[in-house]
């Protein structure tokens, strides 16, 4: 079965890597697609290129390259400016993986759920919730940690760190 994670990823944490360790245990293909955010847009840490990198590289780092998983593989894409169900039917994916975190998901996950079985019946929703060091990680929380000069590198993947220290040179 096909799966869709699809997310902000400004940038990829150590949180949104553990849902899809989680998604790649149990779908055969996690499609991880990056969706710009007009909300999140002015505080933009990468462009969505370097996300879909980073997060390339961070499923390497954690061993998740094809094969390694139940997953036969999973696959990185920017998705166009749409719809993210109607991006999961065009590339075949009936299931979207979200993450729930504090309570404080819940309200937004709930409605989105709704809105998307209406307009899009069969599409499923399956929550993943994150080990508890990851309970309280956003990416915000990372943004705003970086841009104050902070250390991020227990809330990123290696690659994403590295990038941001090579930034500063
Ligand atoms: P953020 O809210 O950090 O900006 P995204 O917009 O990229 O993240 O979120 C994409 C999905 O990943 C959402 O379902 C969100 O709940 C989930 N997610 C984000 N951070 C975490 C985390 N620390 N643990 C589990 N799920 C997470």
């Amino acid at each position: 079965m096909k799966a869709l994670y699809a997310g902000s990823f400004d940038p990829i944490t150590n949180g949104h890597l553990d849902i899809i360790k989680q998604a790649a245990s149990i779908f055969e293909i996690v499609a991880i697609v990056v969706a710009s955010n007009p909300k999140k847009a002015a505080t933009g840490m990468f462009s969505l290129e370097e996300r879909q990198q980073l997060i390339v590289q961070a499923c390497i780092e954690a061993g998740l390259d094809k094969n390694t998983t139940r997953g036969k593989s999973h696959t990185v894409c920017v998705c166009p400016d749409r719809l993210i169900v109607d991006f999961a039917q065009q590339i075949e994916a009936n299931i979207l993986i979200r993450g729930l975190r504090a309570v404080s998901d819940f309200d937004t996950e709930f409605q989105m759920v709704q809105f998307n079985r209406k307009i899009k019946p069969g599409m499923n929703t399956v929550f993943f919730m994150p080990d508890e060091r990851y309970f309280y990680l956003s990416s915000s929380a990372v943004r705003e940690i970086y841009n104050m000069g902070g250390n991020i590198s227990e809330f990123v993947p290696k690659c994403v760190d590295g990038t941001l220290r090579n930034r500063k040179l």
